[in-house]
């Protein structure tokens, strides 16, 4: 009741509140600033100390001085400026020591700073007040003083301990009420008796500016407080929005990642199951892209991965999703009800993959596979979705007339029946299951056999002869290709060293083998192993292989060549057939395709092409043979052409048995 009646009764009520607001403005930005200290380390973590104790420190300073001069004792006053300086360097410190004191992690360390923050405010009151000089006498109460103090210092403790653990207004509240209670039961301690002197009062007016005046100034560190407060926020807001956005956006295209990609399909299955809408995800390969990266450079690939990015960000409408998930890999969630909105959504994606891109001032064709499988009907987990969507892009990969597939259940058991497959074959060189072929290879003049193509052939137990051109791809996907091709490879200088002619053979070489590092070596091996000199070696690759990596298969090309190993391209006039190729390795045969055999009888263009790639072996001093020669007919023209050597069913079919001349004796061993 007593402090009750002090306030009302010996206080400007006005000044009361603007020392009020200031307590409570001041105490929540030092208290926010604070608690943004315990959130930083090191130097971050002193700064906010500083800041938080200055604006701490001064509102409190101020809330005390204002309500001082809120103080109408009925006497004059005055105030000692060392004292009331030094009662402003207290509570900043004291604000401080006691912020640093509650970094710890413990909540005792919470309490131990508040309870120092508190006991700095009685510091600085009780200074404050030895700085308050009036004429008359002063008188204390004990009591009171020790109530103040530990009110002070108990409020403080508990709020310095919430601040960051409970809701903001919880320690602000708190706080408040420490310095509230400190200063107005310190007041009510103090009993002021005046001497009658006869001066005249202070003049309230002007008691009254200075209020205002210290008011102002306290709002203004507190607002600097503020600034900086608001500064940070919104840097370390965009900081964290930067990395938000790395870690769930493609840094190239800017689309969506896998990540995002798994949450979203995620999400709107779960959404799913209770709406019943369908979801389809679409698997998404670009065709050719590899093709741009190696023809055209790296940052060439990256333009074309962009553009398409933006295009594919262009079409989305509500409930379609786009991510890019690694390489050429796309990927895409369409929620909806009706299949046509679906096939709309395919169409559009189609429509944008298949536009030609502007890529260095050339214009590309790309394309791409497309697969799509539907929750619920083709599965209704993420992980069935994604695996059928790749299947279905897979088969649509494989189908040159389509570039869209849905998912069907019998893929499943096409991929089933290939995982057999590529289960007996990884046993095939153990139980024996692998032969060797020899097609000759002969003078078009003389038709006199100057070599042999080594094909190899797989009798499966169950399949009969399985053809090339379905095991050579799964054994090259599944890397079987390593162990079968050095088979070959022995299998074949082994053989050919047995005869007794010096005839050439040509083994056939995978992209997935001109890959291995070690190959000259494993080369090299086989041939002191068997005992074939190299010159009565060929290999035969491919274009595309060497174009997977050219770098590596040209430094390989060069090494086998050096061990008097002789290199033909295989299949040319197909795919690529770039001069780039034939410039930058000595080839020393071209085997044209025999795609241009079955033609060059009626086909005028045909001709036309066999005609240039014969000149362009003449200019190049590399010899030609021409592949697939079925009749006398073809023979014929080719020996019109200039061609010198050919293959093919009409001058002998692949055959277990090589038709190998004989020079010495007829019944020497052939097989
Ligand atoms: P390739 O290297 O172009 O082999 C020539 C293919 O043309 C062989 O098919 C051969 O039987 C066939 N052929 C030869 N003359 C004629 C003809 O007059 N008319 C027609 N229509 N075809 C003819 P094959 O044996 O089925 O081999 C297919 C492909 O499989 C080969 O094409 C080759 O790329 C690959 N291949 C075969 N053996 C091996 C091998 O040991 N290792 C590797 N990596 N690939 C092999
Ligand atoms: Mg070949
Ligand atoms: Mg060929």
């Amino acid at each position: 009741m007593r402090i009750v009646a002090c306030v009302a009764g010996l206080h400007n009520l006005w000044l009361v509140l603007l020392a009020a607001g200031v307590c409570v403005m001041g105490s929540w930005v030092g208290l926010e600033l604070y608690r943004r200290s315990r959130e930083r380390q090191d130097r971050q973590r002193l700064g906010w100390i500083v800041l938080a104790s200055i604006a701490t420190g001064s509102a409190v300073w101020c809330t005390h001085f204002i309500a001082m001069l809120a103080y109408e004792p009925g006497v004059p006053v005055t105030f000692d400026p060392s004292l009331t300086f030094a009662s402003l360097m207290i509570m900043i410190m004291g604000a401080a020591a006691a912020y640093a004191l509650g970094q710890g992690p413990q909540r005792l360390a919470g309490y131990a700073g508040g309870a120092l923050l508190g006991a700095s405010v009685a510091a600085m009151h009780y200074t404050g007040m030895l700085a308050y000089h009036v004429d008359g006498i002063i008188t204390w109460d004990a009591a009171y003083v020790a109530a103040s103090v530990t009110m002070a210092a108990v409020f403080a403790a508990l709020a310095l301990e919430a601040t960051g653990r409970a809701r903001p207004l919880v320690p602000l509240a708190l706080f408040v009420l420490a310095v509230v209670s400190l200063h107005f039961t310190g007041i009510t301690a103090v009993t002021v008796t005046p001497f009658v002197t006869g001066y005249e009062l202070a003049n309230p007016q002007a008691l009254a500016a200075m209020a205002v005046a210290i008011a102002g100034v306290a709002m203004l560190i507190v607002g600097t407080g503020v600034a900086s407060y608001l500064i940070d926020s919104d840097a370390s807001e965009r900081n964290l929005d930067a990395l938000r956005h790395m870690a769930l956006n493609d840094s190239l295209t800017g689309l969506p990642n896998r990540t995002s990609f798994n949450s979203f399909l995620n999400h709107k299955l779960e959404r799913a199951r209770i709406d019943g809408y369908k979801v389809a995800v679409i698997g998404i390969d670009l065709d050719k892209f590899k093709e741009i990266n190696d023809i055209r450079g790296h940052d060439a690939g990256d333009q074309a991965l962009r553009a398409i990015g933006e295009r594919l960000k262009a079409l989305r409408k509500d409930g379609e999703f786009v991510a890019r998930m690694g390489g050429d890999e796309f990927a895409a969630v369409k929620r909806f009800q009706e299949q046509r909105d679906l096939i709309d959504f395919l169409s559009r994606v189609e429509t944008e993959l298949f536009k030609p891109l502007r890529i260095d001032e050339a214009e590309v064709q790309t394309g791409a596979s497309i697969g799509v499988s539907v929750c619920p009907d083709d599965g209704d987990t993420a992980a069935r979705l994604i695996g059928n969507a790749d299947l279905a892009m897979y088969r649509a990969k494989a189908d040159l007339t389509r570039s869209v597939c849905f998912y069907e259940s019998d893929m499943d058991e096409l991929v089933r029946a290939r995982r057999d497959l590529a289960a007996d074959l990884r046993r095939a060189i153990e139980l024996d299951q692998l032969e060797l072929h020899f097609q000759p290879q002969s003078s078009v003049s003389d038709r006199k056999i100057v070599g042999h193509e080594v094909l190899l052939r797989w009798k499966h137990p169950g399949r009969g002869y399985v053809p090339p051109a379905e095991f050579i791809p799964l054994a090259e996907e599944t890397g079987i290709i390593i162990p079968i091709g050095e088979w070959v490879l022995r299998e074949a200088c082994k053989e050919a060293a047995s005869w007794k002619c010096d005839d050439k053979i040509a083994v056939n070489l995978s992209a997935v083998q001109l890959t291995q590092v070690d190959l000259p070596k494993t080369i090299l091996a086989i041939l002191m192993e068997t005992g074939l000199p190299p010159r009565r070696l060929e290999l035969e690759i491919t274009e595309s292989s060497i174009i997977q990596d050219k770098v590596r298969s040209l430094q390989s090309l060069r090494q086998i060549r050096a061990l008097g190993v002789s290199i033909a391209i295989d299949d040319f006039g197909t795919g690529y057939s770039s001069l780039e190729t034939l410039r930058s390795f000595p080839f020393d045969r071209i085997k044209l395709d025999r795609s241009f055999m079955n033609e060059v009888e009626h086909s005028v263009q045909a001709r036309a092409i066999i005609r240039a790639v014969l000149a362009l072996g003449r200019s190049l001093d590399i010899s030609v043979l021409a592949e697939g020669v079925e009749s006398e007919l073809q023979l014929q023209i080719l020996e019109d052409e200039g061609c010198h050597e050919a293959q093919g069913y009409h001058l002998g079919r692949p055959t277990p048995v090589a038709q190998v001349r004989q020079p010495e004796e007829p019944e020497a061993k052939v097989a």
